[in-house]
């Protein structure tokens, strides 16, 4: 496996007034290249703080206190730890190199601009020199066409536009055009920068299988419906191919037909652009179908690795099992987990979760169990794994 990303020791810590939360405590986890990677588990079980840790998004009181996640986004290079990153460094990545969806798309989109609008403005922070190359073709373009008497009157005010755009796709960050750009009365000059996110915009719905995508531009997010607003978020996410692209619980509030049409998205998507794709979700049938590789995470600890395969067909760590069980089927009574999940103000010691495991040992309660790798790929943090198997199961 090509590696794309690497996670060590990973340990997120929230100081409250209540006590120290352990959101994160040690979490190990990698990333191929073009792989779909589910973390599955229960609400509270650190999946989405593992996201927020790897764009380094964590909010206070929350600190990243331990742990290294190593990226590498163009494979020839050495990776980098992102948790070593300047703040500046950090930014250029988010959004570009990794991006995020998130569950609830009316909360990610602003209210009072157009879904073109805010695609745009995707395009314009992170493809202004791309955009900035566009305009000045077209400007160039116009000059060169520019006859008869309103030709000659618009050339000077062309010429300087050229000038501007030519210093833009040179450098995204050019200092003369920043300028004009935040002077109200001049900064129409810039009007084609504007112009030509808005045509990428619309392409981004496109390719998001957005119907009438022009019209689309122009509509609100209360105009959409729940699906289309999801479109539009992945929409705004892939704007630059992200060679990451972290998808948390994003059809949870869509019903099942738009669901699997989101999941066959992400999936042509993740084809297209060559990007990995990190799926959270609590649900396991979704993980079945998307992912190939899936990481079980319980009480801010990772239980289990491996491929979909093997975890939906030997599932070996007892938590898994019990996910597994508690899946309703048709003809079968589900078995839910007994006990609840453990307050993250004072996790068990030992493995976290002696208090609800059928199989615990007396050392189950004060020994922390390591990730044994069983089969190549299959990691399993239990203390009773003989040979590869659950001791006891059948
Ligand atoms: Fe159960 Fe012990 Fe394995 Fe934890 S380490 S899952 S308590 S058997």
């Amino acid at each position: 496996m090509q590696e794309l990303l690497k996670i060590r020791g990973l340990t997120v810590r929230f100081y409250t007034y209540e006590g120290v939360v352990e959101a994160l405590t040690d979490v190990d986890l990698e990333m191929g290249r073009k792989e779909t990677l589910g973390l599955v588990g229960e609400t509270g079980c650190g999946k989405t703080m593992t996201a927020l840790a790897i764009l380094r998004l964590v909010a206070e009181p929350g600190r990243i206190e331990s742990g290294a996640i190593y990226f590498s986004p163009d494979g020839d290079k050495e990776p980098v730890d992102l948790l070593k990153l300047k703040e500046a460094q950090m930014r250029a990545i988010r959004g570009s190199k990794i991006s995020m969806v998130f569950q609830e798309p009316g909360a990610a989109l602003n209210p009072v601009y157009t879904i073109g609008n805010q695609i745009s403005e995707a395009i314009l922070v992170h493809r202004r020199g791309e955009v900035a190359a566009k305009a000045l073709s077209s400007v160039t373009r116009k000059l060169k066409e520019g006859e008869g008497l309103l030709g000659t009157l618009f050339k000077p005010f062309r010429r300087l536009q050229r000038r501007l755009y030519s210093d833009i796709s040179r450098s995204e960050r050019a200092f003369i055009p920043r300028i004009i750009g935040r002077i109200p009365l001049i900064r129409g000059l810039l009007w084609r920068l504007n112009s030509e996110a808005a045509k990428i915009a619309v392409e981004m719905l496109k390719e998001v299988e957005i119907p009438d995508a022009e019209r689309v531009a122009k509509q609100y997010p209360h105009q959409l419906s729940g699906g289309m607003k999801q479109r539009a978020v992945i929409a705004m996410a892939i704007v630059c191919y992200p060679k990451l692209l972290i998808a948390d619980e994003p059809t949870t509030s869509l019903d099942v037909t738009v669901q699997s049409q989101i999941l066959e998205l992400l999936d042509r998507l993740k084809d297209e652009f060559q990007s990995s794709v990190l799926y959270i979700t609590h649900d396991l049938s979704v993980a079945a179908e998307i992912c190939d590789r899936i990481g079980i995470m319980y009480a801010g600890r990772m239980c289990e690795v491996g491929s979909a395969e093997e975890i939906f067909k030997k599932p070996l760590h007892p938590y898994t099992r019990a996910l597994l069980a508690a899946v309703p089927e048709p003809g079968k009574e589900p078995r839910p987990i007994s006990g609840s999940v453990p307050d993250p103000l004072e996790p068990p010691p030992g493995c976290r979760f002696h208090p609800r495991c059928t199989k615990a040992l007396d050392l189950c309660k004060y020994e922390v169990p390591g990730m044994l790798e069983v089969t190549k790929g299959h990691l399993v943090s239990c203390h009773v794994i003989e040979g590869g198997r659950v001791a006891g199961s059948d």
